[in-house]
């Protein structure tokens, strides 16, 4: 389970002063030294830790606080608060184009799980929002990733665009998006070319995409599991692309939790879905304040 040791500490030092009928300036500044290293621990970029503790210390201390009547429980809600803000506040919801079709991006390094949420998102679209999208298979490069697209089209009984593996990408996005119109699909989804590490020549190529295609939204795939690398990673394609948000991978595995807690904080781009497992129904709208529950208990 994700979040585990980062949840079995907080909830731990969290027992410590929820009962409290006083707290003390030493009992928040104990409180927060303890919050700030399973943090840590838990792999969140060390100034985003900074720049929270400092927050919480600063309301936690605060009058409000102090002089209420259950000082330790609102001790807890701040931290609550701060953790749920710092995912993002309130869930992000997904664009819609003021004329069809709305075009998404799909990026990321290679996987990260793009092609496997590409199918998740679209089959996400359809079944709670009534879509009816194409998706496009950009990824030239690594052959297995067009039949792989395919197949999952198949499954979810979807049209796939794809024009093999010898055309020029940016050409594969133009034609599927002339389809796409004639064939009246509300959404295109563009599965595109990862690598295993972020390189000039594919950021050329996803910036010729995004320059056709002009998408209403970019989102990079990350994985949860790769922790600072994922937050590194959403760092540089969001400074070239300028992405509209994030899709964290993995989050069923026992990832310690600092991609999710750090990327928004990093990119202020804020994380619109969680993949939960390889499965097709498995992609979750990601929700801060819910997020935080789970980690506080
Ligand atoms: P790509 O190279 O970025 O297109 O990555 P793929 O879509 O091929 O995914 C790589 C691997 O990660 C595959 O084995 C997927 O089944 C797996 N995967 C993708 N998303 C998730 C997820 O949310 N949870 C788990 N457990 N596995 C995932």
């Amino acid at each position: 389970m994700a979040f585990e040791g980062l949840a079995d500490r907080l909830q731990d030092t969290i027992k410590k002063i929820t009962g409290k009928g006083k707290v003390s300036e030493q009992d928040v500044k104990e409180m927060t030294r303890e919050v700030r290293l399973a943090l840590l621990e838990a792999d969140v970029n060390f100034k985003v830790v900074k720049d929270l503790i400092k927050r919480i210390k600063e309301r936690a201390v605060g009058q409000e606080v102090m002089e209420s009547l259950t000082p330790g429980q609102q001790v807890i809600k701040v931290v609550k608060e701060e953790l749920t803000e710092l995912m993002g506040g309130v869930q992000s919801k997904i664009a819609v184009a003021d004329r069809s079709p709305t075009v998404i991006m799909m990026v990321g390094l290679q996987g990260a799980g793009k092609t496997t949420t590409t199918g998740k998102l679209a089959n996400h679209l359809r079944k709670k929002h009534n879509r009816s999208p194409l998706l496009v298979a950009c990824d030239v490069y690594r052959p297995a990733a067009i039949k792989q697209l395919e197949t999952l089209g198949e499954q979810l009984s979807m049209p796939v665009f794809s024009m093999g593996t010898e055309a020029n990408p940016v050409d594969i996005a133009q034609k599927a998006m002339e389809q796409a119109k004639e064939e009246h699909n509300d959404y295109v989804i563009i599965d595109t070319a990862g690598r295993l590490h972020v390189d000039s020549d594919l950021m050329e190529e996803l910036e010729q995409i995004k320059a056709t295609v002009k998408p209403d939204e970019i989102f990079l795939v990350v994985d949860a599991m790769t922790g600072q690398d994922a937050v590194n990673v959403a760092e540089s394609f969001n400074e070239q692309l300028d992405i509209s948000g994030v899709v964290l991978t993995k989050l069923d595995g026992d990832t310690r939790g600092g991609a999710a807690l750090s990327i928004k904080a990093v990119t202020d781009k804020p994380i619109k879905f969680a993949g939960m497992g390889e499965k097709l129904d498995q992609l979750e709208p990601f929700h801060p304040e819910r997020m935080a529950s789970r980690i506080l208990g």
